[in-house]
């Protein structure tokens, strides 16, 4: 960041406008070596340019702001974004990211309109999505300096390819290995239930990632191999043990993320991913399809154009007129109810275990 770049964010606005939709603001986190205070700074760019950073992949959560500095001055962010800052940020280099909350000029309403418009293709261009879980609390913090212990073995000697074979030999000969076993159960089911997982928006997040990793505190892994401990527990486990985390969304999302991206052999129709994924978290309702349509085949999305006007009714009846035309055993009258009270109704964790025992794994 040249001192010229950087003197152009200490005048009146904390953005410059963006000259039209296909531009984007990339942060800039400036590295420890510049400041102990979280620094960043933004920047312009096409995405036509093709420019090299990781979008992250996080929630907002609670309303607890802390203090950086952002484009030359003192700025409020949340108390979770702040931790995200704090453990992503490199050494001596700075890191670039695209973060909704900063990159987007919030307060203005057009271009948050075009920005979220273009966040399936600033998600997918991504060299890599950096899923931040939050900072890990006391169960986690033993558990995880085991993974990360693993994680650094096996990027040193190749090992996680033959690790997925061994364990279960040595589960049977090693009681330290089946301590650590049951320690690597309880993590995942610890990491499944954090409310990251509830977001509707991490669906296209995750689905459309070129590269995923994943964050939790200082300790970061990838998303293989949160992918492969995930399978090999549900694999292993006793029913009961392992309950928790088959119906958990982040053991669906290890599942069915490399089925929804728009390059696997073939896409999928929109009612199923709103069946899937449909009762996240957001704050519109109508985000419960819209947010899902850029994964969804290519009819679906025409049929059920994205239009902030409509009513949910209107919407939900456009998705299922259309659906039909998809032959499917799932449109039986009484699943059509299910998909209603899955998308419009705010009480999806009552109804989901059953729901996704449905569908088994
Ligand atoms: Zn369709």
């Amino acid at each position: 960041m040249s001192a010229s770049t950087a003197s152009l964010y200490s005048k009146e606005s904390l953005y410059s406008l963006l000259a039209n939709s296909s531009e984007i603001r990339l942060l800039y986190l400036m590295p420890l070596a510049y400041s102990q205070t979280i620094t960043c700074v933004t920047e312009h760019w096409k995405l036509c340019e093709k420019p090299q950073y990781e979008a992250l992949s996080y929630e907002w959560g609670a309303k607890d702001t802390k203090q950086i500095l952002f484009n030359g001055r003192p700025y409020d962010i949340r108390g979770n974004l702040y931790h995200a800052l704090f453990n992503l940020r490199n050494a001596t280099t700075a890191r670039v990211l695209w973060i909704d909350a900063l990159c987007i000029n919030q307060t203005d309403l057009r271009e948050r309109s075009h920005q979220v418009a273009q966040m399936g293709r600033i998600y997918s261009d991504a060299t890599c999505v950096v899923v931040w879980l939050g900072l890990p609390d006391e169960a986690c913090l033993k558990a995880l300096d085991m993974l990360q212990s693993k994680e650094e073995y096996s990027a040193r000697k190749n090992f996680e390819l033959d690790f997925t074979k061994i364990l279960p030999l040595l589960r049977k000969r090693d009681i330290a290995m089946e301590r650590n076993q049951n320690m690597a159960l309880e993590l995942l089911i610890a990491l499944s239930r954090r409310s990251y997982w509830t977001r509707l928006w991490i669906v296209q997040e995750l689905c459309l990632a070129r590269r995923l990793h994943v964050q939790c505190g200082k300790y970061s892994f990838s998303w293989d191999r949160l992918k492969d401990l995930v399978m090999l527990k549900l694999a292993q486990g006793s029913e009961a043990a392992i309950r928790p985390l088959h119906y958990s969304r982040m053991a669906s999302f290890c599942r069915k993320c490399p089925q929804f991206h728009p390059n696997s052999n073939f896409r999928t129709p929109l009612y199923l991913i709103c069946w899937f994924y449909g009762d996240g978290n957001c704050e519109n309702v109508l985000d419960r399809v819209f947010g899902l349509a850029s994964l969804a085949h290519d009819c679906c999305q025409k049929a059920v154009p994205i239009d902030y006007n409509s009513t949910i009714d209107d919407v939900f009846a456009r998705l299922v007129g259309h659906s039909r035309t998809h032959n499917s055993w799932y449109w039986e009258p009484i699943n059509v109810r299910l998909l209603e009270r899955r998308i419009k109704g705010r009480n999806y964790q009552q109804s989901q275990p059953r729901l996704w025992s449905f569908f088994g794994r």
